[in-house]
């Protein structure tokens, strides 16, 4: 200002002097918070990806391995269905009695097939929510032994001991017949698929408490306690080197269990004493008319 006003001077002073300083700091902080947020959101966004990744990886490795796991099961009852007709068709068994049992065999053989591929279907439907049951008032004590009876040639003719005990007398229920028989030999089917040395298999039918209680029991290889909370999800086979060898698609649990639940029931295991499982099948009594 000195050509204007000599020896003037004018002078500027911030009204409030910590102000300025105190914006800084408070921009200075957003900053580093939105900074901080950003790779929070970066970092949580990753592990979702990866995690999702990963997830998507399991389910195409249980795909795989379901499809070479139920076509390994397939095998199994085909193998046997065409040992035996074979065998017949070329006359190489003048035992009329053999005959009949080797028939048997390949009916019981057949009923397997079915029972594979129905739970193949049945887990589809009942994933889309389309299991669609129909009811009516059965006798569950009656359908066991039938079920235990049909298998009994085969079982026992593989070396199996089969006791079949119904404790309950009378045991109605309003049930799908279908339903019921393939979950029972979904069980039947473990009791003979993880046996041991020791091969039996029994089944007692009980009543308590309004409720019908089916305990199908084993002296098989018995599932470790560490697992035992695992076996009934979809897909899980306990990971033993003689599992591995028995082939299985790990749905027949999760099926069976599916049928108790939709009837008011439900399955339950239980390591049975000196060695073995015990599947207890559960069902509510019907009311009576
Ligand atoms: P899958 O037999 O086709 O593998 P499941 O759902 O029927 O499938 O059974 C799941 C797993 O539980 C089996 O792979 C097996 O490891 C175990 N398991 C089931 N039943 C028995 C049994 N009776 N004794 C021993 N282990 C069993």
């Amino acid at each position: 200002m000195s050509e204007i006003l000599p020896r003037w001077e004018a002078a500027a002073y911030p009204a409030d002097p910590g102000a300025l300083a105190s914006q800084a700091r408070s921009t200075r902080l957003l900053m580093g918070l939105l900074i901080a947020g950003m790779f929070v959101v970066i970092a949580a966004s990753g592990m979702v990806i990866l995690n999702t990744l990963r997830s998507e990886m399991v389910l195409a490795r249980q795909k795989t391995t379901f499809v070479t796991n139920v076509s390994h099961e397939l095998k199994t009852p085909l193998t046997s269905i065409r040992m035996f007709s074979e065998m017949l068709k070329e006359g190489r068994q003048p035992d009329v009695e053999k005959q009949r049992t080797y028939l048997g065999l390949m009916v019981s053989e057949t009923e397997r097939l079915t029972r594979l591929i129905n739970n193949v279907l049945d887990f589809s439907k009942m994933e889309k929510g389309k299991r669609t049951y129909s009811k009516s008032r059965l006798d569950v004590g009656v359908l066991a032994e039938a079920v235990v009876e049909n298998e009994r040639v085969r079982l026992e003719h593989d070396g199996f001991s089969v006791a079949f005990t119904n404790a309950a007398g009378p045991s109605v229920v309003e049930a799908d017949e279908e339903a019921l028989r393939q979950a029972l030999l979904n069980l039947l089917s473990n009791a003979e698929k993880y046996s041991a040395a020791s091969k039996s298999v029994e089944v007692e039918v009980w009543k308590t408490d309004g409720f019908i209680r089916i305990d199908v029991r084993d002296r098989g290889i018995g599932i470790p306690p560490s697992e035992a909370g695992k076996i009934f999800k979809e897909f899980y086979r306990v990971d033993q080197s003689l599992t591995a060898r028995v082939p299985g698609s790990g749905l027949g649990l999760s099926i069976a269990r599916r049928i108790a639940r939709d009837h008011g029931g439900d399955i339950e295991y239980r390591p049975r004493d000196a060695g073995g499982s015990v599947f207890r099948f559960i069902l509510p009594e019907a009311k009576p008319r």
